[in-house]
């Protein structure tokens, strides 16, 4: 193919057959919170793949504000991706975008200096060491060696919560731990460097024998989009299909059995279709409530709390108003963005309610004791 000139045509920006599934016909308007808070067409699914088309056409340059901007203002949270008739796969569409939008200069600085922070292994395997990284049990390990599965520790969450994965080896000792193990490339994926998110993707894939299980949703979510479905299980996805899984024991809270609800991962929920499974592993040890809007996005997204804090703090405003509305205990989340986020909105709020990973709660429920935070 050639262009008028006679020379080759340049590569296109976007797969075009994923950009042509789109049959605009607004299915994915409701669904998608930015388009709820603004009530743009701009901000909406439909609106942003039509500025991809206009992007690949030529229509609108690179530089052009509202592409600018659109492609910061959404949240990446793929709730538009279960309710499209037309089966549109817009995570992927999103990261080919940022990956041309942000290539360069205009790459956020924030995000750049994450990720030059997130590919330094060394630097990791050292803060989590000192944070208490957990490590393999020998005995345990060689007995389960016919099943073989490795923890995936993440990059920030080894080191902001090492109790997570500590949490999670105690309820699967079978699990293998590789200090080695680096960043798994996800966020790269998702703040425009696609090439080094799968990069980084296939090395923990090398490193890692066996089935990858992590207690990051986006983790899980990014890993599988490279590595494929099999090779990759979240945790609360590995547990409730575990035949020797059995609920640990009961969370009691002043004496009652508590009450708790689920923040759901985005990526787990709408990339992986993972959502019953964190549900019923809660309901075993204690009451479960249902947040009106517990499969909508928290505000986390990745880098978007620091990139667009404003938006996000709207976001995370009105879901802390509902956690406390529902008279919870205890709000689970299943992914280290959203226990950062709804811990510094509950903080902020002087609530009394607890955010805790749903591996620590289990282990709690196992040892019949309460969260100290
Ligand atoms: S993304 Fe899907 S649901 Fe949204 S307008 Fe396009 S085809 Fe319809
Ligand atoms: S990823 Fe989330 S914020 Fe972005 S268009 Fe889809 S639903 Fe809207």
């Amino acid at each position: 193919m050639t262009d008028r000139t006679g020379g080759p045509l340049p590569k296109p920006v976007l797969d075009p057959d994923l950009l042509s599934r789109c049959i605009s016909c607004g299915f994915c308007l409701p669904a998608c919170p930015t388009y709820a808070e603004t009530g743009d067409e701009a901000s909406s699914p439909r609106g942003r793949i039509n500025l991809m088309r206009a992007l690949q056409t030529g229509d609108l340059a690179p530089d052009d504000p509202t592409l600018k901007e659109q492609s910061s203002q959404c949240l990446g949270c793929r709730a538009c991706e279960p309710v499209c008739p037309a089966g549109v796969e817009y995570g992927q569409l999103l990261e080919q975008w940022r990956d041309h939008q942000w290539r360069g200069h205009r790459m956020p600085v924030l995000a750049r200096a994450l990720m030059l922070v997130a590919g330094r292994r060394g630097l990791f395997r050292l803060l989590g060491r000192l944070r208490g990284t957990p490590r393999t049990n020998v005995a345990e390990t060689s007995a389960a060696a016919s099943d073989e599965a490795s923890l995936m520790l993440g990059c920030f969450e080894r080191v902001l919560f090492p109790r997570v994965g500590r949490a999670a080896l105690a309820l699967v000792p079978g699990l293998t731990v590789s200090p080695a193990q680096g960043c798994c490339g996800a966020l790269h994926a998702h703040n425009g460097d696609t090439a080094t998110g799968e990069r980084l993707a296939h090395r923990m894939g090398e490193d890692l024998p066996g089935t990858i299980v992590t207690t990051s949703g986006g983790c899980a979510a990014h890993l599988a989009s490279v590595l494929g479905r099999a090779r990759v299980r979240e945790l609360s996805d590995h547990l409730a299909t575990s035949s020797s899984y059995r609920p640990p024991g009961e969370l009691r809270v002043d004496g009652r059995r508590a009450r708790v609800a689920l923040q759901d991962s985005c990526h787990l929920r709408n990339g992986l279709g993972v959502w019953t499974a964190p549900r019923d592993l809660l309901a075993g040890i204690a009451d479960y409530v249902e947040l009106p809007s517990a499969g909508t996005c928290c505000g986390a997204a990745g880098t978007y709390s620091l990139l667009r804090p404003r938006e996000s703090r709207r976001i995370l405003t009105a879901k802390i108003d509902e956690v406390e509305a529902a008279g919870v205990d205890f709000v689970a989340a299943v992914n280290p963005g959203c226990l950062r986020q709804l811990h510094t909105g509950l903080r902020r709020s002087r609530s009394r309610v607890k955010v805790v990973h749903l591996a620590e709660l289990l282990l709690m429920a196992g040892e019949n004791r309460c969260p100290s935070t």
